[in-house]
């Protein structure tokens, strides 16, 4: 756990979240402010500030992510969706504890 991590608190149960899916290597909840009909959060349970940093420490957790966001988009939005991860404060990461997002349902028009 990283100290004043928003996410690493979600993690770990300090900061309340609206669940969605938890097993032993990540945990997923809906985006407080969702952009889509479907908007869930994939994180993975250890720190790590990007999903490149996940790859290279914890590739078992990237593919736990992977799996999870199909299980979530096949319960709420038909097994459709985009998986965003921003990387860097200059495309609008803000909180840097790896997190894919999960985007499904009629989504707006997107830059791809
Ligand atoms: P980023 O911009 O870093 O890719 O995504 C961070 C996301 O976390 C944003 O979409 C934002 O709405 C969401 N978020 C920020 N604070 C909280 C929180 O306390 N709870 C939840 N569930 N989502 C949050
Ligand atoms: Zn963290």
């Amino acid at each position: 756990m990283s100290d004043d991590c928003l996410f690493c608190k979600i993690v770990a149960g300090e900061i309340p979240a609206d669940m969605v899916l938890e097993n032993d290597h990540v945990v997923a909840f809906r985006d407080i402010s969702p952009k889509a009909p479907t908007h869930v959060l994939v994180v993975p349970r250890t720190h790590a500030a990007n999903v490149a940093a996940v790859a290279a420490s914890a590739p078992h957790e990237l593919a736990a992510m992977a799996v999870a966001a199909q299980q979530i988009a096949d319960d709420q939005c038909g097994g459709e969706y985009k998986w965003v991860f921003n990387t860097g404060a200059s495309v609008g990461q803000t909180v840097f504890h790896a997190h894919g997002h999960v985007l499904g349902g009629e989504l707006e028009e997107s830059i791809v």
